[in-house]
């Protein structure tokens, strides 16, 4: 059985259907992403499968000769440049759905570029081309003598770019396009290994794919305004608990006058406030929005009486927070805003905000975690009751 399994996978005919396989599977890869990107409205995932797609085809079609020939270098610096040059621009667009205008302009873009490059190589201008640059297409590494100043500056470039915005969104897409990055020019360094590009471009197109699910996962459990995980995420969590644990409900004081008096918008300043807040609470407890403006927070392997000082060194924290805000009077009109200044001089204004907390545990009494949590909505409510901006917790 082995020997036949052996020699079906050795067999000449069968290497060299694998090895098509293989090839072909990039553009499989990303045929199903820009599917499913399309169908999510994820316009950016799209729109990088399309680059990468294009710069394996590229890589297929034209440059498994040596590239020792100078059109071929011309070919394969062009293809270096747009493969960073379009990842970096597609990590500072905004997202804008895939079958509006705008996508539709910069999926032209993006196809247009990589036809012209195509172009110049395939019509003879590509000599002409590269003389251009020649003076930045010095090799600079011996044995890997397409390894440029071009190649080098465009490699940094693109990367800062990249990094920078990776850092500054934190999101699963940037990373997603950082990762791409970096293996695309893996790639393009390594270049003389035999179906590299194959291996690290099938590789790649899964990182987007893993990119893909997280950001649905997100869709589907984070709230986007605090960035906490939401009620679908808790009620998951919930059923997990072992048979000792804490749940906190916590509610902002007094929201709604807030609310009428400063705006929704401040009042969602407010929110994410608290929610920061929040994820620094100490005793190992995770928070969650659990909708409008109350949030749980959960503590696995905790009793009230281990939790109950974290608790209130939270509702501490937020009480003590100086929370600067626009006085809502000013006008937004910069001209008159800027007379009512001269009048007022200040038009910005610290706020308070507290919370109360009501916290329970788990008791035989209580076994189920929607019990413990009924427990904790009481104390919460007795919280109220007692002058608000305060801890009560409460076990039955
Ligand atoms: P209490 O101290 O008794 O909790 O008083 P409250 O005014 O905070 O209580 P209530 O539950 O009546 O008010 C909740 C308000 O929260 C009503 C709603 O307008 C506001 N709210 C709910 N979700 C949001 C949101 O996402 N953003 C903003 N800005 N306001 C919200
Ligand atoms: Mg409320
Ligand atoms: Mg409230």
């Amino acid at each position: 059985m082995i020997f036949i399994a052996y020699f079906a996978i050795e067999h000449p005919l069968t290497h060299a259907l694998t090895q098509n396989i293989a090839k072909a599977l990039p553009y499989y890869l990303s045929g199903a992403l820009i599917l499913i990107s399309l169908t999510f409205n994820r316009s950016r995932l799209a729109l990088a499968s399309v680059n990468i797609c294009l710069a394996y085809a590229v890589i297929q079609q034209g440059l498994q000769a040596a590239l020792t020939e100078q059109s071929n270098l011309y070919l394969y610096h062009a293809t270096v440049i747009l493969f960073g040059l379009h990842l970096a621009l597609i990590g500072i667009y905004r997202e804008r759905g895939s079958l509006t205008g705008w996508g539709i302009i910069r999926v032209f873009f993006i196809v247009s570029s990589y036809l012209l490059v195509w172009w110049i190589y395939r019509s003879g201008y590509a000599d002409a081309v590269f003389r251009l640059a020649l003076e930045y297409t010095h090799p600079l590494i011996t044995d890997k003598y397409w390894i440029t100043p071009l190649w080098l500056a465009s490699f940094l470039f693109t990367g800062l770019i990249l990094m920078i915005v990776a850092i500054w969104k934190r999101s699963s897409i940037e990373f997603a396009l950082l990762v791409s990055w970096l293996t695309g020019h893996l790639v393009f360094y390594d270049f003389s290994e035999p179906l590299i590009s194959t291996y690290l471009f099938t590789m790649l197109m899964l990182a987007l794919f893993v990119a893909f699910v997280q950001i649905t996962y997100d869709l589907a459990f984070v709230d986007t305004l605090t960035e906490l995980p939401g009620r679908r995420a808790l009620l998951e969590k919930m059923g997990t608990l072992g048979n000792r644990y804490s749940i906190a409900m916590l509610d902002v004081d007094h929201f709604k006058k807030f609310n009428d008096q400063y705006g929704h918008d401040v009042g969602d300043q407010v929110l994410k406030l608290v929610a920061s807040k929040m994820q620094k609470v100490r005793g190992k407890g995770t928070s969650y929005r659990y909708g409008g403006e109350e949030f749980t927070v959960l503590f696995p392997g905790k009793s009230v009486n281990e939790v109950e000082p974290h608790l209130d060194e939270l509702r501490a924290n937020i009480e003590h927070y100086q929370m600067v805000i626009r006085d809502q009077n000013r006008s937004k009109d910069k001209k008159s805003g800027q007379n009512q200044r001269g009048q007022n001089a200040s038009d910005k204004k610290i706020v308070q905000i507290t919370i109360s907390i009501g916290c329970s545990e788990r008791t035989d009494q209580t076994p189920d975690p929607l019990e413990v949590m009924k427990v904790a909505d009481e104390a919460l409510y007795e919280a109220k009751g007692q002058g608000r901006n305060c801890v009560v917790c409460k076990v039955v």
